[in-house]
């Protein structure tokens, strides 16, 4: 079977790659004429991680991924404009 998928981002990517692992055939369209960095990085949740490891790719995908480190909550007043 083939499938079109439209985008080229962490989400769509991982859907084709499971795609192309159960056998069909993938095309990808993106927008954008290239592809590049915006943010300070991605944070993968424990759930994406998990995800990527069923696929066979690496929790940690690359020599640049860090462990975030320990975020807490302070709950404080609430402003509404
Ligand atoms: C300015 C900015 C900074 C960010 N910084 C961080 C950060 O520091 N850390 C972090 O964890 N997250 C950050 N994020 C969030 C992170 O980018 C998203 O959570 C993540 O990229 C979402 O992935 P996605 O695959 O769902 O969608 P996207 O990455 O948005 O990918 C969707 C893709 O589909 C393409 N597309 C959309 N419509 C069409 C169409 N009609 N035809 C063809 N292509 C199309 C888009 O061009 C895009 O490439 C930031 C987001 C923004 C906007």
């Amino acid at each position: 079977m083939r499938t079109m998928i439209i985008g080229a981002g962490i989400g769509v990517l991982t859907a084709a790659i499971a795609l192309r692992q159960a056998g069909l055939e993938v095309a990808i369209f993106e927008r954008t004429a290239e592809l590049r960095e915006i943010g300070a990085g991605l944070v993968l949740s424990a759930n994406a991680r998990k995800a990527l490891g069923k696929l066979g790719l690496p929790a940690r995908s690359s020599v640049r991924a860090r462990q975030p480190p320990p975020s807490s909550y302070v709950p404080g007043e609430e402003r509404c404009s």
